[in-house]
């Protein structure tokens, strides 16, 4: 087995030793694009004053999502090129739901596009998910000075585990659920442009003299300059965080969404913000997005399959180790907000596989809007 950078807290005789050093040989910490990277060091640095711990836990979930949407966003430029984007008020956007920001922004209201949204493919959404949020989790532990780190696996076929935390003492093998709650879309200025309202439209680089980031629900365009310029959007982004006004105003029109989306009570009537998140399901039967779409924890079939995972991270690898170094965690960047209770059912269940000694099913459930520890070394040390 290759030798690993890092440390191994087992023992040379615990028998988890070796899986340990396979799955650390497999760190990939150059997973996330390095501008992401420097824009979340300086939004961390332009955090503003949290008044309780989970004020800052939603922090950092906003900053999951504003960093994602940039990934979608810098992928909408093909070949010096936009394809499909919607014209609307001498504009040209490009949402990842089915609504105009525009008009939805205007009326306060729900507006339906047929046809324009973005979404990018579910390989992708993962791609990036996975590893942002490794990034988020690791500059989180790093915020609060808890000597943890986060680390992703890398992707091969044979991967088994999707991340590590570590503080080098006990060794969390996770699982990662990670969607954004909401991508605000892009919106292009150009030169000269007359369509029909919500024609799809492909648009040169060439021809766009300014984009912005739209969030439509505050009014709000942030400018990330000429799409031709050569870091484009990253760069742009980078002073917009840059401004610790910006990084308020992120992050408190996301939680203005992410409360609306909490409340779902598939009753209630619901403000039009609610739609600008994903995975909101139809509106007058309209559907504006498919309720699979539910960020991070928030569907059963993903806590299911991640129940699955935790529960095999324990049999194959946290009852092997003598120490107990080894903890089993499912990790998401929005915790199961709409399926709290099908959480709570199987949350405390412990197993055993020998009828004496018995593990927890989750010795952590990391979903950031809300965090839940089974075991203590964890509760006490990462301080979430
Ligand atoms: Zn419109």
């Amino acid at each position: 087995m290759p030798k690993t950078p890092y440390v191994i807290p087992c023992a040379d005789d615990c028998p988890v030793k070796s899986d340990l050093e396979g799955i650390f040989s497999k760190i990939d910490e150059n997973a996330l694009d390095p501008r992401i990277l420097c824009i979340i060091h300086k939004s961390v640095e332009n955090f503003p004053k949290f008044s309780d711990s989970k004020a800052r836990n939603l922090g950092f979930s906003a900053l999951f999502d504003f960093c994602v949407n940039l990934g979608y966003i810098y992928g909408l430029q093909k070949e010096q090129e936009f394809r499909g984007g919607v014209y609307c008020e001498n504009k040209v956007v490009f949402p990842f739901v089915k609504i105009c920001p525009v008009c939805s922004a205007q009326k306060k209201e729900v507006v339906f596009l047929e046809k324009g949204s973005k979404k990018p493919e579910s390989a992708v959404i993962g791609k990036i998910g996975e590893a942002t949020l490794t990034g988020i989790l690791d500059a989180y532990f790093n915020y609060l000075g808890n000597g943890f780190r986060a680390f992703l696996i890398r992707d091969t076929a044979e991967k088994k585990v999707d991340l590590v935390i570590t503080d080098f003492k006990v060794v969390c093998l996770g699982e990662i659920k990670a969607k954004p709650l909401v991508s605000y879309p892009l919106c292009l200025e150009l030169s000269e442009l007359n369509e029909k309202k919500h024609q799809l439209v492909d648009v040169k680089s060439n021809d766009v003299t300014r984009s912005y980031l739209f969030i439509p629900h505050i009014n709000e365009y942030f400018d990330l300059g000429k799409t031709t310029d050569n870091d484009w959007p990253f760069g742009a982004a980078l002073k917009i965080v840059s401004d610790k006004k910006n990084v308020a105003k992120i992050i408190t029109a996301w939680q203005q969404i992410f409360d609306e989306y909490a409340k779902t009570d598939d009753d209630a009537a619901f403000n039009w913000i609610r739609f600008l998140a994903f995975g909101g399901g139809a509106y007058k039967k309209n559907n504006i997005d498919d309720s699979k779409n539910r960020p991070g924890l928030d569907r059963t079939d993903d806590i299911k399959k991640g129940t699955y995972q935790v529960l095999r991270y324990g049999a194959n690898y946290a009852i092997k180790c003598k120490e107990g170094n080894v903890k089993c965690v499912l990790v998401g960047n929005t915790y199961g907000e709409t399926h709290r209770a099908y959480f709570e059912d199987i949350i405390k269940i412990r197993w055993t596989i020998d009828g004496t000694k018995t593990y927890n099913l989750f010795d952590a459930v990391i979903g950031l809007t809300d965090n839940r520890f089974n075991d203590e070394y964890l509760k006490k040390h990462l301080k979430m």
